[in-house]
Parts: structure tokens; C-alpha cells; sequence
């Protein structure tokens, strides 16, 4: 486990994109609790993880992950859960415009 004195030599877009590079090659399914809450599940580890995005006025994002909590969170930036609700609405919402 690192130390948050790590966090100031982190740059938040090479972190940023580890994520997205992580997600991609992550075996996750999702639920939809309701407008802002959704249930990831790591199919490897059978993790689940709570996903909040609120989209009342500025978007906010939340997951109970370890890696939001002690990293994303203070460097501004989104978890692979995250990343993976933001992908999967994509690929939804790209099909349905090819329709
Ligand atoms: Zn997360």
C-alpha cells in the first residue's frame, strides 16, 4: 500500500488511462440499482462495488473501491468502475443510434 505522498507524483491523465486500459481488459457486468446507483461485479473475484453518479447540476462520481477512496477521489480522477457504468451507457447508447 502506498502512501499518499505518492498522490503529488501522480499525473492524473497517465493515471486516468491505466484505469481505462485496466477496464478494458476486465471481466465486469452491471446492475442498475436506480437513476444513480449502480452494482459492478469483477467477475474474477466476484467483487462488487457501488457506482453513484449524480447528475443534479455538475456531475459527480463516487465508487467504495479501495482505489477511488485513497487515490481517484484526491487526484480527480475516474476508478475502472466508474470508467466501466461511462463505457457500457456508451456502447448502449452507440448502437442505438446506428438503429
Ligand atoms: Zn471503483
Amino acid at each position: 500500500m502506498r502512501t499518499t505522498g505518492d498522490l503529488s507524483k501522480m499525473d492524473p491523465k497517465v493515471e486516468q488511462k491505466r484505469r481505462y486500459d485496466s477496464m478494458m481488459e476486465s471481466d465486469f457486468g452491471m446492475f442498475t440499482k436506480d437513476d444513480v446507483n449502480f452494482d459492478v461485479i469483477n467477475f474474477e473475484n466476484y467483487h462488487h462495488y457501488n457506482v453513484t453518479i449524480t447528475k443534479r447540476g455538475r456531475i459527480k462520481y463516487s465508487c467504495d473501491c479501495p482505489d477511488f477512496m485513497n487515490r481517484c477521489r484526491i487526484l480527480g480522477i475516474k476508478c475502472k468502475h466508474i470508467l466501466f457504468v461511462e463505457h457500457d451507457f456508451q456502447a448502449y447508447s452507440d448502437v442505438s443510434h446506428k438503429i
